[in-house]
């Protein structure tokens, strides 16, 4: 068996991302803090001023570098996705709130051309993209006696605890580090994936983190976890197609409102990756192995193996050696 470990953790290694990569997402973001606390001040200075919470996977440490594009003068374009909360606390004893289309024009105001390009009305924020790619979503959320609640343009206010996800998420995670490894696996198998076939559109991250942490299986090997957590997922959807948010509000059922397209393509392809992820275990020649994780799964940012096989590089090992070694159970 090639054990795939240490491509795993190289493709890890791919999809983390950098300091200096950080530092230069979080500065887009603080621009636009900037720009939405002052006009807020300048405009809007009797009213409720706004605060900023950061959201989403830069708060679960799970963001991934996304495969680079390019747009037809071949510039980079590297699709990063932030989520940055607006939120206006409320003041005890007062109701400051405003209609929802209010408070989305207002923010929308604040940051429109920004960034040379026209802002976003999207139905759960305002989005802002940069000409890299990368975009800085804003939700806004309106905060009452702890009680907090997403200014939906389509639904309405929404009780919405983002904070109260990302600590159940963190908990999870920091106990067992190899989770964040392997939303990030299934990050870049989306990614991948969502780019080769247009028609595709798998669960968000969100939605992946939860069915990966609630299904977790530990291995020493990431190759294994990942293909037995998946192997799991699997099961748990064809059993009940369904992803309930472990947080307020419980047991909303975040697949409901999925089409039956889009059940089906996922569980299609989570089939296939389930199915690769086998016959790279079963496999005894380190770049076959990887190949099947290559080809319509992750794509070319997954290490190609080296063609030889598991004896064979046991035994390479223990002639540089000189002493055979016995065979252990962490063997790559
Ligand atoms: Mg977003």
């Amino acid at each position: 068996m090639a054990r795939l470990h240490k491509e795993y953790n190289q493709f890890n290694g791919k999809l983390v991302l950098t300091k200096k990569r950080k530092e230069s997402l979080l500065g887009s973001r603080d621009s636009l803090r900037t720009k939405i606390e002052n006009y807020f001040k300048e405009e809007k200075s009797d009213e409720l001023q706004p605060t900023f919470e950061m959201q989403g996977s830069f708060e679960m440490n799970t963001v991934v570098n996304p495969i680079i594009e390019y747009d037809d003068d071949e510039n980079a374009i590297r699709k990063y996705d932030l989520d940055d909360g607006v939120c206006f606390i409320e003041i005890e004893g007062e109701d400051n709130r405003k209609e929802i289309s209010t408070w989305h024009d207002l923010v929308y105001n604040a940051v429109n051309d920004h960034t040379g390009n026209e802002s976003i009305r999207k139905a759960t924020c305002v989005r802002v993209v940069f000409s890299d790619g990368h975009n800085v979503d804003l939700p806004i959320r309106y905060i009452n006696d702890g009680d907090s609640e997403l200014a939906h343009r389509s639904e309405g206010w929404i009780i919405s605890e983002p904070k109260e996800f990302s600590d159940w998420f963190n908990a999870k995670a920091n106990k067992k580090i190899q989770i964040r490894r392997l939303v990030r696996y299934a990050k870049g198998w989306k990614n991948y994936r969502q780019l080769t076939n247009n028609n595709l559109k798998f669960p968000s991250g969100f939605e992946m983190a939860i069915l990966i942490t609630e299904n977790y299986q530990e291995d020493d090997f990431d190759d294994n976890s990942f293909r037995l957590t998946m192997s799991a997922v699997l099961e748990k959807l064809n059993d009940k197609f369904e992803c309930k948010r472990p947080t307020t509000p419980t047991d909303d059922d975040l697949f409901e409102s999925y089409s039956e397209i889009r059940r089906n393509d996922f569980l299609n392809e989570l089939e296939k990756l389930v199915d690769a992820c086998n016959k790279a275990d079963e496999e005894d020649n380190f770049k076959t192995a990887s190949e099947y994780l290559r080809s319509n799964i992750f794509g070319e940012r997954f290490p190609l193996g080296k063609d030889e096989s598991s004896k064979q590089k046991s035994s390479r090992k223990s002639s540089l050696i000189g002493v055979p070694l016995a065979p252990k159970p962490y063997a790559e």
